[in-house]
């Protein structure tokens, strides 16, 4: 990649939490990330005191912890005192029903208060929470409950008609049901505000050992079958750290995190880190708009933001001028994931709002961000960054018996982490053997393909299910989708590998347009010639396609698998995440 690299001021002490990667590396212990915990007597650690109750205790009751928009606009702040209080008569109303340590609690619900009471209350009742993606149809919130054991929903009346009702008895585990906005009392289902009121302010936290199982996380379905992924208390270890280190957030910070909390960077970023580091969360219940968003971040005042590629793409899409109309100055860091983040949204970030967008990597697996570019330090664009302190990252080759290293700058292997952090999953829900072949020889092996330049710095390649072998090269997607995005009509790109007799495979490319550009055969030349010039012959695209649309899951990934699919005429696969289809 060769967009200039940003670099950074600000390292003298007090300005970033972490003003020296190298020397934070070198005397990064996870042991001593533990300690800026209170943790609970006897070794004990529970991830809701962590968050909330802990800040009551140290002086903090009038903070705002989450500052609710509504969509109509109506704003609705709940202190740190308030969440205390709300989580713990929510924990009481789960000891009522007899849902004890260890049972699994399920939301069904947009981004409401609601929710983010359950997933304390729950947490500290010491059960399990899960949360389900308000979109998903009836057969994956059947199977997302079944696999999980879910023995209570909170979700809305509208969504219980839709969703649930037709599937319940086949669910005989699930044995309560809570409305957050009963009005007609049901013998199905219960009151969740009356149960609410009822029940007392306080509540003694659950002493929950460090690995006794805090949440379940289905992974967002891009390359298939979604898989739950099993993390305990002791993970808010790592989300405490990477929101001080990664996302530079300190006490009095107001932060917004765009992700839906119905997946695991809306639980990990969206709840527990934010809220362990002190901060005052926003919670937006609209869906993306580009005026809104900005209007947010003005009227706010956020001061790190953390979003996802498709949103920037979306922003970049509507231009740079709607940004110029908006007071920004209150930005101090810009952080996105979940996809790889194109050279040129960093470079445009970098223009538009005077600073970049830092790339970070990591996986429903992972639990927390594994690899990040930091607020102190240089920036190269298209590239994730490095790894966390106390993460060792590695680029490994798959050999007959195990794994071995590949430690030369440059060689595009599969991204493998040292095991043994903190949110690390403890297991995939019944699926034994497929976590089994996750680890060999100590690493713990991601499914990502990436490269290790000589500065460090970990360049994603693509997914392994999604690399294209075409005459003897190793091509990625990202790095074509990239090359197309340069291009100033693409909005966004997708590339994938059709079989070809003569050189293995061909690289096909379904482009989406920005607004004011026609889809004709001149701007398919055009961009051909473009991707030739950028990528050379052997890499650039055969064939391009325009698409208003492009195939992607809830959580904002674009999928490939999909369009393979439907290309070759194969069957499409789980599709229960998919959000929009290609038009
Ligand atoms: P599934 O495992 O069900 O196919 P998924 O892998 O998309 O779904 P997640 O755990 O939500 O589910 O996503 C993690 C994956 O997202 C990573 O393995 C990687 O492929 C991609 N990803 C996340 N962040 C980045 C990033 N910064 N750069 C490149 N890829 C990223
Ligand atoms: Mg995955």
């Amino acid at each position: 990649m060769d967009s200039p690299a940003i670099e950074k001021s600000g390292t003298e002490p007090g300005v970033f939490n972490m003003p020296d990667y190298q020397s934070a590396v070198r005397q990064f212990s996870w042991d001593s990330a533990r300690q800026l915990l209170d943790g609970l007597p006897e070794g004990k650690l529970n991830i809701a005191y962590e968050a909330v109750d802990r800040h009551v205790q140290h002086g903090m009751s009038d903070t705002i912890a989450l500052r609710w928009i509504a969509r109509d606009a109506q704003r609705k702040d709940f202190t740190y005192a308030a969440l205390a209080q709300l989580s713990s008569r929510f924990a009481n109303v789960l000891h009522t029903l007899g849902v004890t340590r260890g049972d699994r609690v399920y939301t069904l619900l947009g981004r409401v208060p609601e929710l983010y009471v359950t997933v304390l209350g729950t947490l500290k009742a010491g059960c399990v929470y899960c949360p389900l993606f308000s979109a998903f149809g009836p057969e994956p919130v059947r199977s997302r409950m079944d696999i999980g054991h879910a023995k209570v929903l909170v979700t809305t009346r509208a969504l219980y008609r839709r969703k649930v009702a037709g599937i319940r008895k086949s669910l005989p585990g699930l044995t309560h049901i809570l409305l957050i906005d009963d009005d007609s009392p049901s013998e199905d289902t219960m009151n969740y505000g009356a149960m609410m009121e009822q029940a007392s302010a306080s509540f003694q936290t659950v002493a929950t050992d460090p690995e006794d199982m805090a949440l379940l996380h289905f992974t967002s379905g891009t390359t298939g079958k979604p898989k739950g992924a099993i993390h305990v208390h002791e993970a808010v270890v790592a989300h405490n750290i990477t929101g001080k280190y990664v996302l530079d957030l300190k006490q009095g910070d107001t932060y917004w995190c765009t992700a839906d909390p119905g997946w695991v960077t809306g639980t990990s970023y969206g709840i527990i880190a934010p809220l362990t580091n002190g901060v005052t969360m926003i919670v937006n219940e609209g869906e993306f708009d580009a005026l809104a968003w900005y209007r947010i971040l003005q009227e706010e005042s956020v001061n790190v933001w953390y979003t996802a590629p498709t949103a920037i793409r979306m922003l970049m899409k509507s231009g740079d001028s709607i940004a110029a109309e908006y007071d920004l100055s209150s930005l101090r860091f810009m952080a996105s994931v979940g996809e790889p983040l194109n050279p040129e949204a960093v470079v445009w970030s970098n223009r538009v709002f005077g600073m970049p967008f830092h790339d970070n990597w990591w996986q429903t697996e992972t639990g927390g961000i594994m690899i990040a570019n930091y607020a102190s330090m240089t920036v190269k664009p298209g590239s994730m960054g490095k790894p966390l302190p106390g993460i060792q990252a590695g680029i490994v080759e798959k050999t007959g018996q195990g794994v071995r290293e590949l430690t030369k700058p440059g060689a595009v292997g599969e991204l493998a982490l040292r095991s043994g952090w903190p949110s690390m999953m403890r297991g995939y829900l019944d699926e034994q053997e497929r976590y089994r072949k996750c680890f060999a020889d100590g690493w713990y092996l991601s499914g990502d393909l990436a490269m290790r330049d000589e500065d460090d710095y970990f360049w994603f390649v693509g997914r392994s299910d999604d690399v294209i072998k075409s005459a003897g090269h190793l091509i990625g997607p990202f790095e074509v989708e990239s090359a197309l995005m340069e291009h100033e009509a693409v909005a966004e790109a997708a590339v994938i590998g059709l079989p070809d007799e003569m050189v293995g495979e061909i690289v096909k490319a379904f482009v989406e347009l920005k607004t004011g550009y026609t889809a004709d055969d001149q701007l398919m030349l055009d961009l051909l010639g473009h991707a030739r010039k950028r990528l050379g012959p052997a890499v650039a695209p055969k064939e391009i396609v325009f698409r208003e649309n492009l195939p992607k899951t809830r959580s904002g990934k674009i999928m490939r698998r999909l369009l393979k699919a439907r290309e070759l005429g194969l069957p499409v696969g789980d599709i229960s995440t998919l959000e929009s289809d290609e038009k």
